[in-house]
């Protein structure tokens, strides 16, 4: 429409020069701009105009000449709309004064408005009904969501009382947790209780007092039903420890004298944060660790702590075949503080948050998901020069066994021989410093190759020296040439048979 206008414009201007050319009487010379003048900036008429006329590209100036009475009269009279302005004047370059926005200044305003109004209004409801319904839509499905969970969590709630504690009030009558578990250990749910019955257990339980402060959270003496338990609390932020410590303890046959007992394990959500529990046997005598800073033991004593240390960790490191069986698992963070005095004084394995398991059927390595390593101090050269073979299942165990023979190192310092006993000391406490780095790890015991010290009185007992052998053969650089956990529980259990003889004789 701009276009055809420009070019009826242009048509008028050249019929006017055209004029002009006729009727040379009255010719005035005027400034010619944008449209075909005769010279180069100026044309002659019996008029100049300045006009400003809409085209595609917005409103355009234009100045020239009109000529002959009849177009004068028809454009130099028309009425200003929004499309066109035209100004007349009749004296010489008269239409070179006329700017730009004098013209502009003669457009109506009012009635442009409108449709640019309307543009926006429109673009505004094209844009703004989409955003207005998503909102009013995930409003709606947001409170359906959670009309949806609550009714769920009543549900479970209302399941949870109506079940569970009937399962321990009448199916289980008022057994102790020892009741519970041998009634449970073909459940299902692996060497601890029913899941269901696992809730409600923890949810029953009061906690007395804290008792040991980990890696990752703080455990506690716990009652639940006139009985103690222990119950590791852990910081939400190790999640990852809980889940993996759940997943191995619910693996079916894990359930052994020498591996802590397992129980229950809980998520709740309390004032607005995760607590993760897990539910243990209680042990009052605490870790071995702390057993042996307090109490010196004499060498049959000394010795089935350590067979009986062995016997869990064989148990651990054994896979048992069929349906109903149990993977391998590898430790990776043994060591006297996640190891449990029993009141028979015999140990039990704890802390799985690290394990790793295998199954042979599938060659499944499952290293879990847990990026943490186990204690420097136990670590094995291979692990401190991270030359460890990560993707072969009995690196771990030989890992396991490294630790092994530090922990057997522990106990035989603290052994008695002839009325004789070291006080307790961690492995390498004179070879590096308190809480040592991995560097300090890696400089003793991969560069200089040094181990634990063996006093002297050890070689002077049969079964102290029978020891020393015994964890030397564990502390090999290369990691194959390591005794297995089954060899070592045999040699043990010769070790004890030597000393009745001896006893004997
Ligand atoms: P972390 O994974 O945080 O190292 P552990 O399972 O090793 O946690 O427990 C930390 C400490 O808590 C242990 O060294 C021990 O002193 C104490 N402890 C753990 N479990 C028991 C238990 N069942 N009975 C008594 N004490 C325990
Ligand atoms: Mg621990």
């Amino acid at each position: 429409m701009g276009l055809g206008s420009f070019h009826v414009l242009l048509l008028l201007l050249l019929q006017a020069l055209q004029a002009s050319a006729e009727d040379s009487d009255v010719q005035l010379e005027c400034l010619c701009e944008g449209a075909t003048c005769s010279l180069p900036d100026r044309c002659h008429g019996a008029r100049c105009f300045s006009s400003l006329k809409k085209d595609s590209s917005g409103m355009v100036l234009v100045r020239g000449c009109f000529e002959g009475e009849e177009k004068i009269r028809m454009h130099c009279s028309t009425t200003p709309s929004s499309l066109q302005v035209i100004n007349c004047c009749s004296q010489v370059l008269c239409n070179a004064n006329t700017t730009r926005a004098s013209l502009e200044s003669l457009l109506p305003s009012a009635p442009e408005e409108k449709p640019v109004r309307y543009q926006v209004e429109t673009l505004a409801l094209f844009v703004l009904a989409p955003v207005v319904v998503l909102v009013l839509l995930s409003v709606v499905s947001i409170l359906a969501c959670r009309r949806l969970h609550h009714g769920r969590l009543q549900r479970l709630q209302e399941f949870d009382t109506e079940q569970g504690d009937g399962l321990i009030t009448s199916n289980l009558g008022d057994g102790t947790l020892a009741d519970l578990l041998d009634h449970s250990c073909t459940s299902g749910s692996g060497s601890g209780l029913p899941f269901l019955v696992q809730r409600t257990v923890a949810r029953q339980i009061s906690l007395v007092e804290c008792v040991g402060k980990g890696r990752y959270g703080e455990v506690w003496r716990g009652q639940w039903q006139g009985e103690n338990v222990a119950v590791k609390i852990f910081s939400s932020r190790d999640e990852k420890s809980w889940f993996r410590e759940t997943e191995i303890y619910n693996t079916v046959l894990l359930r052994h004298d020498n591996i802590l007992g397992f129980m229950a394990s809980d998520m709740t959500s309390r004032n607005s944060s995760t607590q993760l529990w897990l539910i243990t046997e209680y042990h009052e005598n605490g870790s071995l660790y702390d057993y042996l800073q307090r109490v010196a033991v004499e060498t049959s004593e000394g010795l089935a702590m350590a067979a009986s240390v062995a016997n869990g960790l064989v148990h651990l490191h054994t896979e048992i075949f069929g349906t109903e069986g149990k993977p391998a698992i590898a430790h990776r963070d043994l060591k006297t503080k996640n190891i449990l005095v029993t009141k028979e004084l015999r140990c039990c394995i704890a802390d799985l948050g690290l394990a790793v398991t295998h199954t042979q059927a599938d060659n499944l390595l499952d290293v879990g998901n847990n990026p943490k390593v186990g204690t420097k101090r136990y670590m094995a050269p291979e692990v401190l020069d991270e030359t460890i073979q990560t993707d072969c299942f009995d690196a771990y165990k030989r890992v396991d066994i490294w630790a092994f023979g530090l922990v057997l190192w522990e106990i035989a310092r603290r052994t008695y021989s002839n009325g004789i006993v070291e006080e307790y000391k961690p492995p390498f406490y004179d070879q590096v410093p308190n809480d040592p780095s991995f560097e300090d790890m890696r400089k003793v015991v991969c560069v200089e190759q040094q181990r634990p010290f063996i006093p002297n009185r050890w070689f002077s007992d049969p079964t102290l020296s029978a020891l020393v052998k015994l964890m030397k053969e564990c502390w090999y650089q290369n990691p194959s040439a390591r005794l297995t956990a089954l060899r070592i529980k045999k040699t043990l259990d010769k070790i004890h048979s030597s000393l009745e003889k001896g006893k004997e004789s």
